[in-house]
């Protein structure tokens, strides 16, 4: 008996060689029909043998091609038969309605990478070598479907023998929209600082190589933008890029050639090996090896931290470029200092000269910049840092249905925005810092790339709270969504963790960061709440405290030591025998002070990232930070884990006031306990800190979930140390792995915030 049925798959189903794959599925059973992308994703239309047929749906649903995600397949019975005389791919349909899932950029397969290095191959050392199951994907992509005339590759014409691959159905090069050869494909070629050629292909790969064992610092364009490189075993050449990049402590990021390499310096578990090897390709945050004579990597390449970030090569030029150096490559972002990646050829030119030596450069234009994903392992959990290639911009998959579609802004640092669409979350890759207009024009192009990607027309926009952050002004400029919402800052965190986790419902909300604008106008980051998604209730937060100076105390953590140790000890802080108060200039600490007292430039926080830049300050590990947050970061890596001490918060009252610790801290330091001890002091009294609130928020409100967010959670010590005590007293603890904690989570919480407002009725502003 014969049968005809219709199918629809979706999910992210184009570019990862669905097509192909039902064609060779149909065909090994003998069914007839055809299978085309539309915008909805793949439509099938087979017939043949019932029980074929049937076979056929099973095997779709429970063995797609591995980088496809089904999340349904809808059929449809049609009882008149079409009597196809075959099985074949049609051509895409463009019209309708847009919705198909764009991939992410998919590191190179094993298949490519065997061709890559195989002299018989033809595509032998191509260094764009790609297939159905790898290559370049949402960095090249225009507009939908998913096709190669809506690729930056449509401006390469298909040479004949890989018209032919890309033709038959057999070959694994079957519709690879982006598929090429040296042939027809783009090329690469080495300039100097000026632009002009020097080499082109395989030559200028071994160019390359030898300029970097000599020391040269290259700027190499690669899949989301470029990368600046050097040997990373050559101090002097890490210096030079650090000093140029004007980048004085950031720790660059590493690509080594194997798993083994990485090993030779930092201990690696199972699992972050398999994150190193995900086809994402992220930068895995990883302990470097105590055993520094096992390492030759200069200290420069990240000082101050037992940590090292490293990459596995992900586009076949960088296997290309590591093959056979025997070391790995300083591969940090091409840009200087806080602008964002470099990802056009003139403008690379232009901004990087004054950095590098040469430019290693191809014709493959990058249609969007995308910075490398930074990932960390907490047990076997992934907790991504900064969420960009390789998984940007696969939708986030939510437990309930937004009313509309809605644009959430973000907020300033580490921004994302965020489009919603049924029970999907479309959160952008990384755009940056939003403080100079280059990212900011970045910001307003992702927007509007991804309404055209995934065909969604904002009906609602939210913003941040903060009136001068340019994502707020943006919102508020924005003509046409007539629903404007804002949402505070930690209540966006808060809510993001839970979005994160798919929970719903109250919770006890505990958001700790650097600084987020409150509903009282001042610069929060150390909240408790009662919280849900449509409300949260500020139950207590950290004792407010000037920030001598402004947003200057941000970089100069020792504004927030000195103004913390006078709200503890009086004047009697010059009495003490303290190194900190040693080093303070007393002049300049008169000026601020008298400021402080008077508020001058000195806004009032409550933050938490700010009492750890305190706390980082007084025991001597950082008076002045050179990039945010370093000095909470390197208090984490100074602190002696085995030390389980604790000093404790006052929480007495109605708000939380350090001034007890930082006594405690004083006669520490007086009496000479060592830095590592006191750090580790500290981080106990957070956890026991939120133990402790949790607790009386639940004596009083009887919630035993707990939901952590914020960018003081990056912090794996106190992170872990916050868990372990609430699980121990029976509480169900909340953190992040979808989305960053720091407020590069900002812009889904914003979403489902405003998503719960709307349908609470109170959304209308
Ligand atoms: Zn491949
Ligand atoms: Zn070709
Ligand atoms: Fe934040």
């Amino acid at each position: 008996m014969s049968t005809r049925v219709q199918i629809l798959v979706r999910g992210v189903v184009q570019g990862v060689g669905f097509r192909p794959y039902i064609f060779s599925l149909a065909r090994r059973r003998d069914l007839r029909g055809h299978v085309f992308n539309n915008a909805s994703g793949v439509l099938i239309d087979v017939e043949g043998e019932t029980n074929a047929v049937e076979q056929f749906i099973q095997e779709i649903k429970f063995n797609p091609p591995p980088l496809s995600q089904i999340e349904s397949v809808e059929r449809r019975d049609i009882l008149a038969l079409a009597n196809h005389s075959e099985f074949r791919i049609g051509e895409s349909e463009s019209a309708g309605r847009k919705s198909v899932p764009i991939t992410a950029d998919v590191g190179v397969c094993a298949d490519c990478l065997r061709e890559l290095f195989d002299p018989r191959d033809r595509r032998f050392r191509y260094p764009f070598i790609n297939c159905v199951s790898c290559g370049p994907r949402f960095t090249i992509i225009e507009d939908v479907p998913y096709d190669r005339a809506k690729t930056t590759m449509r401006e390469f014409t298909m040479c004949a023998a890989c018209r032919a691959e890309y033709e038959n159905p057999d070959d694994r090069r079957f519709h690879a929209e982006p598929t090429a050869c040296a042939t027809c494909g783009p090329r690469l070629y080495l300039t100097d600082e000026s632009g002009r050629e020097l080499e082109n292909g395989d030559n200028a790969i071994g160019h390359a190589q030898g300029l970097l064992l000599s020391g040269k610092i290259l700027a190499i364009k690669g899949v989301g933008g470029f990368h600046l490189a050097c040997d990373a075993t050559n101090a002097g050449a890490v210096r030079r890029l650090r000093q140029s990049k004007y980048r004085e402590d950031k720790p660059f990021a590493l690509m080594a050639d194997s798993i083994e390499m990485v090993e030779g310096h930092c201990s690696v578990s199972a699992f972050e090996r398999d994150l190193l090897l995900s086809t994402r390709r992220p930068i895995a945050l990883l302990a470097r090896k105590p055993d520094s004579a096992v390492s030759n990597l200069p200290l420069a390449v990240a000082p101050g931290l037992n940590s090292l970030g490293f990459m596995l090569p992900y586009a076949p030029l960088h296997y290309l470029l590591l093959d056979g150096l025997n070391r790995p490559l300083v591969m940090t972002s091409g840009n200087v200092s806080d602008e964002p990646i470099c990802y056009e050829d003139r403008d690379a030119l232009e901004r990087l000269d004054k950095i590098a030596d040469f430019f290693l450069l191809h014709d493959r234009r990058i249609h969007v910049r995308v910075d490398d994903s930074v990932v960390r392992a907490r047990e076997n959990r992934e907790i991504i840092l900064r969420r960009s290639r390789g998984y940007a911009p696969r939708a986030l998959k939510i437990s309930f249905k937004f009313a509309r579609v809605i644009l959430a802004c973000g907020a300033e640092l580490k921004n994302t925005f965020c489009l919603t669409r049924g029970d999907h979350a479309f959160i952008s890759h990384h755009i940056g810092d939003l403080e100079n207009l280059e990212t900011f024009r970045s910001f307003e192009q992702g927007v509007e790339h991804f309404k055209r990607l995934f065909n969604l027309n904002p009906e609602v926009v939210v913003h941040d709270l903060h009136p001068a952050y340019i994502s707020t002004q943006y919102a508020m400029t924005l003509a046409g969504a007539s629903v404007k919402v804002g949402v505070q800052h930690h209540h966006a965190h808060i809510a993001s963790c839970m979005a994160d986790n798919g929970i719903e419902g109250e919770v006890i909300g505990v958001a700790m960061d650097g600084l987020g604008y409150g509903t009282d106008g001042r610069l929060w980051g150390g909240e408790f709440f009662v919280a849900g998604l449509a409300r949260a209730d500020r139950v207590t937060h950290l004792e407010y405290t000037p920030m001598p100076g402004g947003t200057k105390a941000i970089r100069e953590p020792w504004r927030m030591g000195a103004i913390h140790l006078r709200r503890a000890l009086g004047d009697e802080i010059f009495d003490r025998n303290l190194d900190f108060v040693k080093r303070l200039d007393r002049r300049a600490w008169a000026t601020l002070s008298r400021m402080a007292e008077r508020g001058v430039n000195s806004p009032e926080t409550s933050s938490m990232g700010r009492l750890f830049d305190a706390v980082a300050s007084l025991i001597g590990v950082h008076d002045v930070a050179c990039y945010e947050g370093q000095a909470a970061i390197e208090l984490e890596m100074v602190a002696d884990e085995s030390q389980d001490d604790s000093y404790e918060f006052d929480y007495s009252g109605v708000i939380i006031k350090p001034s007890p610790v930082i006594c405690d801290i004083v006669t520490d330091l007086v009496r000479r306990v060592p830095a590592p001890v006191i750090a580790a002091k500290f981080h106990n009294a957070v956890a026991g800190l939120i133990l402790e609130v949790a607790r009386r928020i639940r004596a009083e409100r009887g919630l035993d979930r707990v939901a952590l967010s914020g960018g003081v959670f990056q912090n794996l010590l106190l992170l872990n140390r916050t868990i372990r005590l609430l699980e121990a007293a029976d509480f169900e603890v909340f953190t992040h792995s979808r989305v960053p904690t720091n407020d590069g989570g900002i812009s889904l919480g914003q979403a489902v915030v405003a998503d719960a407002l709307i349908k609470s009725g109170e959304g209308r502003s």
